[in-house]
């Protein structure tokens, strides 16, 4: 099997295992808990227990959300962001949409933003606002605007869009979708889940707890196609060698399936980039 085909499965699994009318996912765990309740996108929020966390109430939030937000949370701290790389539809939606659009009309943030500021600083704002009386999750949650969308195409069910449901699906599919450079501006800059995953998997990596994906200078010739193909534009050339920016990369493999050298591995930290 290809790996663009084992992604693609992957994210059509993650629709099945998360969103109505499947969620598989929410049932299961609704099913050893002896509940009757509605499985949706809703009853699994990961972002309402996040946001939830300083504010000291995460365990006071829906039982299958924090079930499911601690096991995310496990994985990622030792694993990396896999949720991202290969079950999240959310973020697959715009990053493949987005390849149907010529490069010529999509905006490379990264040369005008510092992209891993923004995306930890949007995460600590969204952490301490419950603090303050702040509840940002709903207001602007693209796994609603994605179910919503779906559900139209392929059931015809329609709600009335808020104002900023509206804003979310604009920033979340156009501006920071599809006319971004790999299509995943949102999930770099905005999304809640995603960060602290990241967050939580540089923590673990510099502890020496997981693994990191690194590139060996050695073997390493230049060529760019992994900057070029990364959705989350976390590739760099610096010098003759790439780098990748553990900070944002989603563990999607793009760069490993796309290198002319096979220099992109998979080790943990303490194995230098050029020991391979
Ligand atoms: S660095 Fe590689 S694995 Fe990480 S997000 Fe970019 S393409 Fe995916
Ligand atoms: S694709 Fe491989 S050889 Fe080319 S720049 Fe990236 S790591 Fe180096």
């Amino acid at each position: 099997m290809t790996h663009n085909l084992k992604r693609i499965l992957g994210y059509l699994g993650g629709f099945v295992l998360f969103f109505a009318p499947f969620a598989l996912f929410q049932r299961a765990i609704l099913f050893f808990l002896g509940r009757q309740d509605i499985a949706n996108i809703h009853t699994l929020c990961l972002r309402i227990p996040i946001e939830h966390i300083i504010s000291g109430k995460f365990l006071h939030m829906g039982i299958v959300s924090v079930i499911s937000t601690i096991i995310l949370l496990t994985v990622a701290f030792f694993f990396g962001p896999l949720f991202c790389g290969k079950l999240c539809p959310v973020g697959a939606l715009p990053e493949y949409l987005s390849k149907l659009v010529p490069n010529s009309l999509k905006i490379e943030w990264a040369k005008y933003l510092p992209m891993t500021s923004l995306r930890a600083g949007f995460l600590l704002g969204f952490l301490i606002a419950p603090v303050f009386g702040g509840y940002l999750a709903c207001s602007y949650c693209n796994y609603y605007v994605f179910d919503l969308f779906v559900n139209y195409i392929f059931w015809g069910y329609t709600v009335a869009f808020s104002g900023s449901l509206i804003l979310t699906g604009i920033l979340w599919f156009f501006i920071f979708g599809i006319f971004t450079k790999g299509g995943r501006g949102f999930c770099n800059l905005f999304c809640p889940v995603g960060a602290l995953q990241s967050l939580l998997y540089v923590i673990a990596a510099k502890l020496g707890l997981n693994r990191e994906l690194q590139i060996n200078c050695k073997k390493c010739i230049g060529c760019g196609s992994c900057v070029k193909v990364c959705p989350m534009d976390a590739v760099q050339l610096m010098g003759k060698a790439a780098h990748i920016s553990i900070y944002r990369c989603i563990l999607c493999r793009e760069c490993v399936n796309k290198c002319p050298a096979g220099a992109i591995f998979y080790a943990r930290k303490a194995r230098k980039t050029d020991e391979k």
